[in-house]
């Protein structure tokens, strides 16, 4: 299964989830609810990075020596 985070759109306030493979830096983002289109860089990326390292060290510890 695909891992997926949700990113909070800074100016509508709303969530959408994404792919951790689509959450690169430079990648850019389009929100479905306002449609601002936003490219992931500087402080947003280092928030995503945060939250992505969270999303990986979580799943580990759920599924000890398992990969899926
Ligand atoms: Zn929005």
């Amino acid at each position: 299964m695909e891992k997926k985070l949700p990113f909070t759109c800074p100016v509508c306030g709303r969530k959408k989830d994404y792919l951790l493979k689509e959450l690169v830096e430079g990648a850019v983002l389009t929100c479905p609810f306002c449609r601002l289109t936003l490219t992931l860089h500087g402080h947003m990326w280092e928030d995503v990075q945060k939250e992505i390292e969270k999303a990986e060290a979580h799943d580990h510890e759920k599924v000890p020596g398992k990969k899926l």
